[in-house]
């Protein structure tokens, strides 16, 4: 199987929102749909794995592992992709065992995908050798992916996101759990745009830190055009609050799209925060990519 065959909606759309809050302040939001690329190898998470399944196939894996909460979209992702083109893959899930499976857990199963899973304080070392190693023990030699996908050939899959844009922009926003989905937009601007990424998590100064250390590895060099949004976390990663569930709700009678609770709507919500701030002159067209 090969990306022609899965039938990817590449580019993805681009569509402008038609909303007063908007036309009042004088800016204009172009939606970039990344929702759209497939059903199961959605959003960031088929941008980020595309060049890692390149490097697997060159290097001859067969199996591909990674880690992941019980509700990782990377972890259905993963799965998804080890399907279609061809590669066993294991998922390390943080915490215990529940039974039945959860809905992501079960998807995965379903696509081949075998479920170990790590106390959450060895999880915190799942990057460390002793733990790799232990891996590598029990399920053989495999190609690995960090946690959410975000290493350095993320990079490059991300920044052809920006490459589709074929509208003059100033300014392009994303959610950001890891990072890499910043970090391969910012490192694909030309001069005069910029990234603002909305943090998904609480306490999120390290990302900071792991968006610059991503775009030092891909690129060499740590792009100066990009800023992490911190106050929009609403309690933090998949916590929600009365506030952000009627936003969602209201956007989607607005504009028939169901933004999700735990990335996209935190940072349409945000964006809106910041327009009615009037943190954007009257003028300005910006993207928000709707990552999943
Ligand atoms: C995983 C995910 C993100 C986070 O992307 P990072 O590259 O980890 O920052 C954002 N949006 C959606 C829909 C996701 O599934």
């Amino acid at each position: 199987m090969t990306a022609q065959h899965l039938a990817l909606q590449l580019p993805s759309p681009l569509v402008e929102l038609d909303d007063e809050r908007l036309t009042d302040a004088g800016v204009r939001v172009l939606l970039k749909r990344d929702d759209l690329i497939h059903p199961e190898l959605t959003g960031n998470k088929w941008r980020k794995l595309k060049y890692n399944l390149e490097a697997a196939r060159e290097c001859g894996a067969r199996t591909l592992l990674t880690f992941g909460g019980a509700y990782s979209n990377h972890i259905r992702a993963v799965a998804a992709a080890g399907h279609y083109f061809g590669f066993g893959t294991v998922g390390v899930i943080r915490g215990e065992e529940h039974r039945p499976l959860n809905e992501t857990l079960a998807y995965a199963t379903r696509k081949g995908m075998r479920l170990t899973y790590l106390d959450r304080t060895t999880y915190r070392e799942k990057a460390e050798p002793w733990v790799i190693a232990r891996l590598r023990g029990r399920f053989g030699d495999f190609y690995l992916i960090p946690e959410g996908g975000s290493n350095r050939l993320a990079i490059p899959g991300c920044a052809e996101l920006v490459d589709e844009i074929t509208e003059p922009f100033e300014v392009i926003c994303c959610p950001v759990g890891t990072g890499g989905t910043l970090a391969g937009i910012a490192s694909a601007l030309r001069a005069g745009q910029r990234a603002v990424g909305f943090s998904v998590l609480k306490g999120s100064d390290f990302l900071y830190h792991d968006v610059a250390a991503l775009q030092s590895e891909a690129l060499g060099e740590v792009t100066d055009n990009w800023i992490i949004e911190t106050e929009f976390h609403h309690g933090g990663y998949a916590k929600t609050s009365d506030e952000l569930e009627a936003f969602i709700a209201e956007f989607e009678e607005l504009h028939e799209l169901r933004l999700d609770s735990i990335y996209t709507g935190k940072m349409v919500y945000g964006l809106f925060r910041l327009i009615e701030r009037d943190e954007f002159p009257s003028g300005t067209t910006m993207v928000a990519v709707i990552t999943g």
